[in-house]
């Protein structure tokens, strides 16, 4: 068995003091948990954590929460959560920009990948952590990036390579802490474990590498079991598994008395703190050894032991691996039949495990084709969201058009068509209301009339676009001379009329003169040359009772009066003299 350490813990910030020294204290207890092999503890204090550090929105402590999370659920055995949180840790840890933690989950994950039988994608990211590792020149990490491909390399059986890469680490654990020491001593003794079974399989076993795989093993082992007692990084865990390893060598090398004392020694530990893997893993061990030794009967009593905790535990890798012992065992006591019954166990779980690892391939693959939809979904509700966005502009464009459009409509519709100013139409329709208000308000109203004098005269001498162009200008000085509040529009033909707010008669003869004046003074020969434009007025102001017609009716009059007069002129109430001047 080896051994999955490598944690460096993470920092908090402090925002919510109270909460915030919570948070400290639930990844502390965390870390405490794994050293302690109490993943159960481990994976609810996580959880809190991972949910306390999203409230408080401190990204870096939610990283190494989902870290620990990932090494506790590793420890329980819950892979495919494992390698899921895993990926939720790297995606943080890639948001931080923390390479060193990221390759140390990648480790983590690896391992994870590897227990279901992912070789592949674990040494996929391996091979970025030592990407990784290397570019920070960071050797711990490059130690556990070594120690990992090993051991995915031994899962492979492929113990030659993984030695290769278990040497390189080892190299570079002299520097490192305990905890990284004991991990390589621990898995050289273990892969040592393999590699001999495996020249032993082969018929190998009195070769000098053989020799050479057990010696270093038990050396190893020896090794590993004084690092597990270290006084202060040494832990039941470690005991156990170094005991275990060292009991299967001594066996191997042929101490099988010793060998079964240390397996046992192995089984108490475990017992003793719950560690049920491991025990039945010494169970198994154990079984192995009194099968070597020719006690077979023994074997199968302890396998069979073995064979009902690993099926309740659910770990089908290893009843596999216990079934097919239990067969061999069995077949040593000359029962046959039985023998046949847990081979076809063996053949069955075997089958079980590669379908197991197939439908964890395709979980994976459906996760991944899940991701894909949910970006493709989000793509298309942004192209939605831009369609709509764009429907909605041209929307707001047309509304504006049609806006544009009414208000045209309308300026049109209360507009002359010449000149621009008001129409007969708007004038009927706004002078009752200036009417109306000045009555109310007791406010002083005056009209004016106003009407070319001989325009016939220009429009024959000059041409009917001539009198229109005299008709524009016109209107354009009568704008000029109005207020903002006075209605200035044409009654028709070459007639105008001005209402001036808030002027009393003899005030609005007075803007009256100087508009007449404005006209004759008017450098018409802009127009054509030797132009001559005058104008006349009748004015006005309102009377208790006036409606539109009595009002216009009257300033009429006072223009006719003009007209009669002379011309050029601006006549308003009788008597008084309206007089032109030059
Ligand atoms: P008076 O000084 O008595 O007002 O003489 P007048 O020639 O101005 O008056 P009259 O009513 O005899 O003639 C008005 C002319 O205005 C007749 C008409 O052809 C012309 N007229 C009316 N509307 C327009 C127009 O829109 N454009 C042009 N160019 N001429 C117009
Ligand atoms: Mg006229
Ligand atoms: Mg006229």
């Amino acid at each position: 068995m080896d051994s999955s350490d490598g944690l460096r813990a993470g920092a908090t910030t402090h925002r919510h003091p109270d909460e915030a020294v919570r948070l400290g204290e639930l990844l502390s207890s965390s870390v405490a948990a794994l050293d302690n092999g109490r993943c159960e503890r481990g994976i609810d204090l996580s959880r809190e954590a991972i949910t306390l550090s999203g409230r408080l929105g401190d990204r870096r402590a939610e990283a190494a929460a989902l870290g620990l999370l990932a090494r506790h659920l590793s420890r329980a055995g819950d892979n495919e959560r494992c390698s899921d949180v895993c990926d939720q840790a790297a995606q943080a840890l890639r948001a931080l920009n923390d390479e060193t933690g990221l390759g140390e989950i990648l480790v983590v994950q690896a391992l994870a990948l590897n227990e279901l039988g992912l070789s592949e994608e674990a040494l996929n990211r391996l091979a970025v952590a030592r990407e990784v590792a290397a570019r920070l020149n960071d050797r711990q990490l490059l130690f556990w990036v070594l120690n990992r491909i090993a051991v995915v390399h031994s899962g492979m059986q492929d113990f030659a390579r993984a030695k290769e890469f278990q040497l390189r680490a080892l190299e570079l654990a002299s520097s490192l802490n305990v905890d990284a020491r004991f991990c390589i001593v621990n898995n050289i003794a273990d892969n040592s474990i393999g590699l001999y079974r495996r020249l032993l399989a082969d018929g190998g076993a009195g070769t000098a590498e053989a020799a050479t795989a057990l010696r270093e093993g038990l050396d190893h082992s020896v090794r590993a079991l004084e690092l597990s007692q270290h006084p202060t990084s040494g832990t039941p865990y470690r005991q156990s598994l170094a005991w275990d390893n060292h009991g299967m060598l001594l066996a191997l090398s042929g101490d099988t008395r010793a060998g079964l004392a240390a397996i046992l020694q192995a089984r108490r530990i475990a017992v003793e703190h719950g560690f049920q893997s491991m025990e039945v893993a010494t169970l198994h061990h154990g079984a192995f050894v009194q099968l070597e030794r020719g006690d077979a009967a023994q074997a199968v009593g302890e396998l069979t032991v073995a064979l009902a905790r690993a099926t309740a535990m659910g770990e089908l890798a290893t009843r596999m691996e216990i079934a097919q012992e239990l067969s061999r065992a069995l077949e040593a006591t000359g029962q046959f039949e039985k023998a046949l019954h847990h081979y076809k166990e063996f053949t069955a779980l075997e089958r079980q495990v590669s379908s197991a690892v197939a439908a964890t391939r395709a979980r994976r693959l459906e996760q991944l084709v899940e991701v894909d939809h949910a970006r493709l979904d989000a793509a298309d509700a942004r192209t939605e969201s831009q369609l709509y966005r764009e429907r909605s502009r041209a929307l707001e464009m047309e509304i504006q058009a049609l806006e544009r459009l009414a208000a045209d409509l309308d300026r049109r519709a209360n507009a002359d068509s010449l000149t621009g100013l008001s129409n007969r139409h708007h004038i009927e329709h706004e002078l009752p209301r200036l009417i109306d208000e000045a009555a109310a308000q007791g406010r002083p109203l005056s009209l004016a009339v106003v009407d070319i004098d001989h325009f016939k005269h220009v429009n024959d001498t000059w041409g009917h676009s001539v009198g229109d162009e005299v008709l524009v200008a016109l209107a354009a000085l009568l704008q000029r001379s109005s207020r903002g509040g006075d209605l200035v529009g044409r009654l028709g033909g070459e007639e105008f009329l001005i209402a001036l707010t808030d002027l009393t008669e003899q005030s609005a003869v007075d803007v009256c003169q100087r508009v007449r004046r404005s006209v004759q003074d008017h450098d018409w020969s802009v127009v054509r040359p030797g132009l001559r434009v005058t104008i006349s007025i009748g004015v006005c102001d309102l009377v208790v009772g006036d409606d539109v017609r009595a009002l216009i009716d009257r300033a009429d009059e006072r223009l006719y009066r003009a007209k009669r007069a002379g011309r050029n002129r601006v006549e308003s109430y009788p008597g008084r003299v309206g007089k032109e001047a030059s």
